[in-house]
């Protein structure tokens, strides 16, 4: 080759090398999505955040409106406080029953039933006359009595809840008897809202419902995950550590957000549905699970178990850790795979 058709070579090579650079970038600006920040909207007696990444601004707020929608429509079905909720028409009508529940109601006491079974009764749905007991002695100032508490386990129990799934039904087996979705309902519309963000064409999201979280697909950032704080239980805006999540969920069960405070006691407003006593070892018990009805769920009931046999629980579980704080130390106990999601 001559010096002339040598250079003219090397020129074009340069040229197509240039343009192949412009047309990846470009390719990589025109795939690069939007995103959308719904901002803070109150549910479930708290506060909802829902951040959703798509391909457009348009899709991104579509996904993000669902997701609302989905949640305040669950709202309306769990809700104990709530006297026109479906869950309200289970507990006045399930004792002598039977009570037709439908979907997503008969579908979640399914499921809260089976967390019973695996938690040997720690989380329970069957709790509010429980914590009926204990709203009840905080107005009057005085904690339960032994009698009260004697009286009050006699209508708590998931044993004495009868499911028939072939009629969808309920039936409380003993008068008195009443359900608190309370521990769950918040996870469960999390992963709900996170299933209709997907169907309405999120490429990625995160669903924050008072602290319990999950996430899916990319952040609308640089980074490939996503990165949470945990807050310490000790120091308000102040945070235990950070974490990092992709497809996955967190939850948080605490006795430093919510409390019963009798004679200047404060009380967990988590309740050992076995004795009916507050729960009193862990001040903050942290789950990450791949779904967040099971991290909320086993934050509840990892708190009424108390350490030895929380960690026990949680590490026989497949992808679940746990972080959890004690009461009277402030010690940090971590399950054996949790450092895997820390930065
Ligand atoms: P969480 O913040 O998810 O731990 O849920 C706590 C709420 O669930 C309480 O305010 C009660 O309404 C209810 N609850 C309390 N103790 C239990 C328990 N052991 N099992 C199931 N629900 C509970
Ligand atoms: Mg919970």
């Amino acid at each position: 080759m001559d010096p002339q058709t040598k250079d003219r070579v090397q020129t074009w090579v340069v040229v197509l090398i240039i343009m192949t650079l412009m047309a990846l970038s470009l390719r990589s600006w025109w795939r690069q999505p939007s995103f959308s920040d719904s901002g803070k909207r109150p549910v479930m007696g708290t506060l909802a955040h829902i951040i959703a990444v798509a391909e457009n601004l348009e899709k991104a707020n579509t996904a993000i409106s669902a997701a609302f929608e989905e949640v305040y429509m669950l709202e309306k079905i769990f809700s104990v406080h709530n006297p026109d909720s479906q869950l309200s028409a289970l507990n006045s009508e399930a004792f002598p029953g039977p009570f037709y529940a439908s979907g997503q109601l008969y579908s979640l006491i399914e499921k809260s039933v089976r967390y019973s079974a695996v938690t040997g009764g720690t989380f329970d749905i069957t709790v509010a006359p429980i914590v009926d007991l204990w709203n009840q002695a905080k107005d009057q100032g005085q904690p339960p009595s032994d009698e009260q508490l004697k009286a009050v386990r006699q209508m708590t129990g998931y044993n004495k809840l009868l499911l028939n799934p072939d009629k969808q039904t309920v039936t409380f087996k003993v008068p008195g008897m009443k359900l608190d979705l309370g521990a769950i309902a918040k996870g469960y519309a999390v992963d709900r809202a996170v299933e209709v963000m997907k169907e309405n064409g999120a490429t990625g999201g995160l669903v924050d419902i008072g602290g319990e979280i999950r996430t899916f697909g990319k952040p609308p950032t640089k980074n490939k995950k996503w990165k949470l704080g945990i807050q310490d239980p000790g120091e308000e805006e102040q945070l235990l550590t950070s974490i990092m999540m992709d497809d996955t969920a967190v939850a948080t069960s605490g006795d430093y957000r919510r409390y019963f405070t009798i004679d200047g006691v404060n009380y967990s407003h988590i309740l050992n549905p076995i004795n009916a006593s507050a729960a009193s070892e862990l001040t903050s018990v942290t789950i990450i699970a791949p779904t967040c009805t099971k991290a909320d769920a086993l934050a509840t009931a990892v708190t009424v178990m108390g350490l030895e046999k929380g960690l026990e629980l949680i590490e026989s579980l497949p992808e679940t850790e746990a972080l959890m704080v004690v009461a009277q130390t402030g010690e940090i106990i971590k399950t054996s795979g949790f450092d895997k999601y820390m930065p």
